[in-house]
């Protein structure tokens, strides 16, 4: 599996590659519009065929690239279930499985952080969080359709994955690129209490909200066409 990292230092969002080399199929997660000509370029370069852009969920701090993603290479803009983007090519239930050439993308619904989030799971050893489970952190609750105690729950079904699993948030802000399921359910600060501390410690944040939550929540809902 061809596998790439890629960050937009403005928001802090992790972009993922993945692809098939053989057959030179490729999906991006989580691409931002911003970066779209840096991704565009990788694919040239690598002689790879954009097939899906993966969102894990409507996102309230960046735009999505899929949208110009989907004009330049005519790819599929795959949204969760249950998230209201119209323009969406198809969305994917809990536990579909996409192909990528030889890769196989498993989706997990992991609501919490959105009542529709979905972690994906490439290859069984590449696991995309979202802003589900982050590296020592995880995404906030505190608004969309975020709820606490839904996350915690979705954190502990990704908890059941196999320790050596490697997770790749959908975001960072300190620096680190990649975890293990088992590294996170050592270390990760916000999961050493129960259900009920995991709800008190989130609904006591008081984070300010993302500086582009008002333009980037509807811009997403249209796939990122502004
Ligand atoms: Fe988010």
């Amino acid at each position: 599996m061809l596998f790439r990292q890629l960050f937009d230092y403005e928001t802090y969002t992790y972009t993922y590659l993945v692809a098939d080399p053989e057959s030179g199929e490729a999906a991006l997660i989580d691409p931002v519009i911003e970066q779209v000509e840096r991704d565009l370029k990788l694919l040239q370069e690598l002689g790879l065929t954009l097939k899906y852009c993966l969102e894990t969920h409507v996102h309230a701090d960046h735009v999505t690239g899929t949208s110009r993603l989907r004009e330049k290479t005519n790819c599929l803009g795959i949204v969760p279930q249950g998230a209201e983007v119209a323009c969406a090519d198809r969305s994917v239930t809990d536990g579909e499985v996409l192909n990528v050439g030889s890769i196989e993308i498993q989706a997990i619904a992991t609501p919490g952080h959105t009542d529709s989030h979905m972690a994906f799971l490439a290859n069984g050893t590449h696991l995309f969080t979202g802003d589900a489970l982050f590296i020592r952190g995880c995404g906030r609750t505190d608004f969309q359709s975020g709820d606490a105690g839904t996350l915690y729950d979705s954190i502990q079904k990704l908890f059941r994955l196999p320790p050596e699993t490697l997770v790749y948030p959908g975001h960072d802000y300190r620096g680190q690129m990649v975890s293990t399921i088992a590294e996170e359910k050592q270390f990760n600060p916000r999961l050493k209490g129960d259900r009920q501390a995991f709800v008190h410690l989130m609904d006591n944040l008081n984070l300010p909200d993302p500086k582009k939550i008002m333009e980037a929540v509807p811009a997403n809902q249209a796939c990122g066409n502004v």
